[in-house]
């Protein structure tokens, strides 16, 4: 048998699988399209895998406002573990992790897949996760096929919420987190095959305002209008955006007829910051801005939601991962550098419940988010080999 040939037809496939998970559609919202994703990715680790156990977890709803303030209750699909059993005694315990749903929405024109040329595959979520699920597997599967096998007694965590920020999932991060030794998670790389380090933290967050309406022919100065509070703030917060902080006024809502007062607004805020400190000024000073402006007679304000994601700040114990990562590319010549990110991801979560992790182990890809998002096909057996080394080399050492 030709082993080239048989790494070939390997590859092929999962090219093929990729195109198979990109083309259901699988937003955070989309249970039926998650649920999908998970059946296909449990029927492919059945055929793989022997000493395995599947376990479907179900999520608490996602507590929201809505632009009224009212609470709202919205249902999560299923969090998939595959966990493997049956491994050596002493077997390092390591979670591999990464996400089913995708930020495209169910009624969004981008669908299906598209190859660009030879070596670009573009399609809904392709490198933002499904190439990285495919990448998980192969490397389980290769080394579960080596002499290594045994030697960790790793799980697979599978979230269906991670665009959202992992309201349901986090739930489970602490347990995670405490029963593993390090996790790899495998967010695409960048398309030059870089690896995200330092992470900013993240949150998003809700003003609801309420003034009092009036009709603006005949009482114009007895009405309230919540959408000049609104405007007040947003001045007032724009200030606080400075090198570390970012805050980005992302959507805003209110009013109904022009000749009302408007007595109901509410702003969509999305807010990075890049150390705990930041957080803690970011959210008194908007609390002092809250406070001024309610001074206003008939305004109220409510400010909803909280920092999700605390920033990732490298420590020795990330550096040490990534020093392996970084001699096990060396060792297979891929080229691997370290790059900081205002984005964040579930890693940032882990890392705030103390389990280390590099979350970038997935495909090379690019355009993540939009509808020219991309893979890089030929970086699917080149990430595959990295995580196979890097199993390896944690299956060896202590
Ligand atoms: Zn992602």
């Amino acid at each position: 048998m030709s082993n080239k040939q048989d790494k070939s037809n390997h590859y092929q496939e999962a090219i093929e699988l990729i195109k198979a998970l990109a083309n259901i559609n699988s937003h955070s919202y989309n249970l039926d399209g998650i649920a999908q994703v998970s059946l296909k990715i449990q029927a492919e680790y059945q055929k793989r895998f022997k000493n395995i156990q599947i376990e479907e977890i179900e999520l608490p709803d996602q507590i929201s406002v809505d632009d009224n303030g009212q609470e709202l209750k919205i249902p999560l699909g299923k969090a998939l573990r595959i966990k493997r059993i049956n491994a050596n005694a002493g077997a390092k315990p390591i979670l591999l992790m990464g996400h089913m749903d995708t930020v495209f929405p169910i009624d969004s024109k981008f669908q299906t897949c598209k190859e660009i040329n030879d070596n670009i595959l573009n399609g809904p979520g392709v490198a933002d996760l499904k190439g990285g699920l495919v990448v998980m597997m192969q490397a389980l599967e290769e080394f579960e096929a080596s002499a290594h096998a045994g030697k960790i007694a790793w799980q697979v965590f599978l979230n269906p919420d991670e665009e959202i920020g992992s309201p349901g999932s986090q739930t489970l991060f602490k347990d995670l987190a405490s029963n593993n030794d390090l996790a790899l998670i495998y967010e695409p790389g960048l398309e030059d095959g870089s690896i995200a380090y330092r992470r900013k933290g993240a949150g998003n967050f809700k003003l609801i305002a309420r003034g009092k309406a009036a009709h603006v022919g005949r009482a114009f100065n007895e009405g309230a209008s919540a959408i000049l509070a609104v405007s007040d703030f947003i001045q007032a917060a724009n200030k606080l955006n400075s090198e570390s902080i970012i805050i980005n006024f992302g959507k805003i809502e209110g009013g109904g007829p022009l000749n009302v007062v408007p007595d109901l607004a509410s702003l969509g805020i999305n807010i990075r910051i890049e150390n705990n400190e930041d957080m803690v000024t970011v959210e008194n000073q908007l609390n002092k801005i809250i406070d001024k402006i309610k001074q206003t007679e008939n305004i109220k304000l409510e400010l909803h939601g909280k920092f999700n994601r605390k920033p990732k700040i490298p420590d020795s114990r990330l550096e040490e991962l990534y020093d392996l990562i970084a001699s096990c590319a060396k060792e297979l010549n891929i080229p691997i550098s370290k790059k900081d990110t205002g984005g964040c991801c579930d890693g940032n979560n882990l890392y705030e419940h103390g389990l280390v992790n590099i979350d970038t182990l997935g495909v090379r890809g690019g355009k993540i988010h939009s509808a020219e998002e991309f893979v890089c096909l030929d970086s699917i057996e080149e990430r595959v080999d990295l995580s196979l080394a890097i199993l390896t080399r944690l299956a060896n050492t202590q």
